[in-house]
């Protein structure tokens, strides 16, 4: 299409929706993005971004206010303990571009938000509030989005960015449903002492229970735990049972776990994935970031994966020669290194989950052997495959 500037609408203003208006803004394209929440209002805690994120954001042009507003860990350090708070090993993330974008950064997610939005609104693009997609249909020539303010958007190019439970996917891809996964995610923000600097991850019986510094004054910690389908819990319990679901947890995550109460930012989630064969895409409707590939969160990369769709998709239109060659290139590019990443992250829950609790000294031994190699088996493999899908781009032009 070399490049013909198309006009998008996009539906869903999270990271993958606004990721994608600055990149194909940035491209020459037209777009308007519709987001149902009716203020930008986001989950509380924080993430994590690794160098393949940061990357990312680098080529959105938002890296320096990333850099400002969260907390790249010096060196990448991960520190592991037992959960009686014995030292495991530590490891180290790799940094990208020649050691410029630090290996790893904790935000809080609000943060994260603000930037992305902003850059959006900086760059003139169109966004509407507080507006549902009801409706969607395509022709030869056009796709129209209705709104549930009545409205009918016509474009060249639909883009569902509407998460995990996506309507857009319902539309074209109805076979494709959320799995339930098992595990439940706890999360909750604290302030930060100056000294505690490096990511940790405490490993307990069949859990996790980690901190991770995201901002010069907060951290957040975050726990894994089986958790039964349908076992729901009311957000008014959540800080008791957070506390409850580590009790066992000593120093030195135990002081931020005791100060949870009332009045404590905390968060639960039961983790849904979405494998989603290829194609990602029906006619000129596309899925992108987790309604096409949600992760579960062991490797902590589900939101680098929505960035880097949105830094591929204009090149992708830009290499193709129409546009059913450049969705159906785009899911060809994006499709191996979102699954890799899914099956890793799938992997290491299922073998947390799955653990001998009996011989916990033996789990602590086999990690302190394998953790550095599984982090750079892990990175090389990720590397290897965006660098198949440069190369074909390279190839393409593009
Ligand atoms: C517990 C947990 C921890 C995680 N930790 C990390 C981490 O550390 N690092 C990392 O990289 N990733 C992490 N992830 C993954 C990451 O959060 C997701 O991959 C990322 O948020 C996906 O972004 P998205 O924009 O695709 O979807 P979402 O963030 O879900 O955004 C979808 C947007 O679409 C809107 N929307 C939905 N339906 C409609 C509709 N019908 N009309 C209009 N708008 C609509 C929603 O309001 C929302 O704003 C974690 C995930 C979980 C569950």
């Amino acid at each position: 299409m070399s490049g013909a500037p198309l006009s998008i609408v996009i539906i869903g203003a999270g990271i993958a929706g606004c990721s994608a208006a600055i990149a194909l803004t940035q491209a020459g394209h037209h777009v308007r993005v519709i987001e149902r929440q009716d203020a930008w209002r986001f989950q509380s805690s924080g993430i994590f971004v690794y160098s393949n994120g940061l990357r990312a954001l680098e080529d959105l042009g938002v890296l320096p206010d990333i850099l400002t507003a969260g907390f790249a860990i010096p060196d990448g350090v991960n520190a592991y303990f037992d959960h009686h708070g014995v030292p495991i090993v530590e490891t180290r993330y790799p940094t990208a571009r020649g050691g410029r974008i630090p290996a790893i950064l904790g935000i809080k997610r609000a943060e994260l938000h603000r930037i992305l939005s902003a850059r959006m609104l900086a760059l003139g693009v169109a966004v509407a509030l507080g507006v549902e997609v009801t409706g969607l249909a395509q022709d030869a020539i056009k796709a129209t989005v209705t709104t549930s303010t009545g409205a009918q958007l016509n474009a060249d190019l639909v883009i569902g960015a509407d998460g995990v439970r996506s309507w857009v996917r319902g539309q074209i891809a109805p076979a494709v449903t959320p799995r339930y996964t098992g595990f439940g995610v706890w999360r909750s923000v604290h302030r930060r002492p100056p000294g505690l600097t490096r990511k940790i991850m405490m490993m307990g019986p069949a859990k996790r229970y980690g901190i991770m510094p995201i901002r010069d004054d907060l951290l957040y910690t975050f726990g894994t735990v089986a958790h039964p389908a349908g076992d729901y819990i009311r957000p008014d319990d959540w800080p008791t049972r957070m506390r409850a679901a580590f009790a066992e947890f000593a120093a030195p995550i135990a002081p931020f776990r005791d100060q949870i109460g009332a009045d404590s930012e905390v968060l639960f989630t039961a983790v849904e994935d979405v494998v989603m064969p290829l194609p990602w895409h029906a006619g000129r409707v596309l899925l992108i970031g987790d309604a096409a590939h949600a992760s579960t969160p062991f490797m902590g990369q589900g939101g680098a994966m929505a960035m880097q769709d949105a830094v591929i998709l204009p090149r992708a239109l830009h290499a193709a020669p129409d546009l059913p060659g450049a969705l159906a290139l785009f899911g060809d590019l994006r499709a191996p290194v979102c699954r890799f990443v899914q099956e890793a992250s799938r992997a290491v829950g299922e073998a947390g989950g799955r653990e001998d609790v009996t011989d916990l000294r033996a789990r602590n031994a086999a990690l302190a052997r394998t953790a550095q190699g599984a982090v750079d088996g892990f990175y090389d493999k990720l590397n290897a495959l965006n660098a198949v899908a440069e190369a074909r781009l390279g190839a393409l032009g593009a």
